[in-house]
């Protein structure tokens, strides 16, 4: 699997040095120059790590660090400067997995990136938990949120939901849906799926998703696409 980290870096030249270094690695990059970048990028995209500087403008990197805290378990490391020890410290019991202080070299960080990533491996490799959008879905579960907030489905509507979420962009027919959730052994019209799809879109809506949607293709089937995509 491709990791995908979120690089957040107000020096430009030090930011483009950690992505390059990353993206010859092998790994997917996005970054980020400030603190209030670095929250709608890792909203939109749910890296699987993050590279957090502290002295960041707009937010600082602490800040940041709350946030992604408040909402999920994503591998943080911290960047420090020696000056912030303190800082430092606080970052480690806010729940930042690892820190380095700089100056560093892209290979000291590229270790202590695959360290953190192998010691968080097993919730990654289950990835049991998909993001499309401002829609999380929890597989174990069975239960899908948006912004945290539980949205009440049917087993059928998310069976639904779970393959479109598991192949975002993807165009699915009716006889495509029915055969993933029942098997060969389904009963009832293909039909039947624009009710359960109507509802889902009504969930939706109700739980205010308004940046992803469950889209018709005429004379195919369903897709979930990003609004505006
Ligand atoms: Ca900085």
């Amino acid at each position: 699997m491709i990791y995908q980290l979120l690089v957040v870096e107000d020096e430009e030249q030090l930011r483009r040095i950690i992505c390059d270094h990353f993206t010859s690695e092998g790994y997917s990059t996005i970054e980020a120059a400030n603190g209030e970048e670095a929250i709608s990028q890792w909203e939109m995209h749910h890296p699987d790590l993050v590279i957090l500087d502290i002295m960041l403008p707009i937010k600082s990197g602490m800040e940041v660090l709350k946030e992604i805290r408040t909402i999920d378990t994503t591998p943080v490391i911290m960047l420090t400067a020696r000056v912030e020890e303190i800082d430092k410290l606080l970052g480690l019991e806010m729940g930042a997995d690892d820190y380095i202080t700089k100056p560093f070299s892209p290979r000291e960080l590229s270790a202590r990136v695959k360290a953190v990533l192998r010691r968080t491996n097993s919730n990654l490799s289950e990835k049991h938990i998909l993001y499309f959008g401002s829609l999380k879905v929890d597989i174990h579960r069975m239960e899908a949120y948006c912004n945290n907030q539980l949205i009440s489905l049917t087993g059928t509507e998310f069976r639904i939901l779970l393959i479109f979420m598991e192949n975002p962009g993807q165009v699915f027919s009716r006889l495509q849906i029915l055969e993933r959730i029942y098997g060969d052994m389904y009963e009832g019209y293909e039909r039947t799926i624009d009710t359960h799809i109507n509802n889902l879109r009504r969930k939706m809506e109700a739980a205010y998703i308004n940046d992803i949607a469950i889209k018709t293709v005429y004379g195919v089937g369903y897709k979930l696409v990003e609004e505006g995509s």
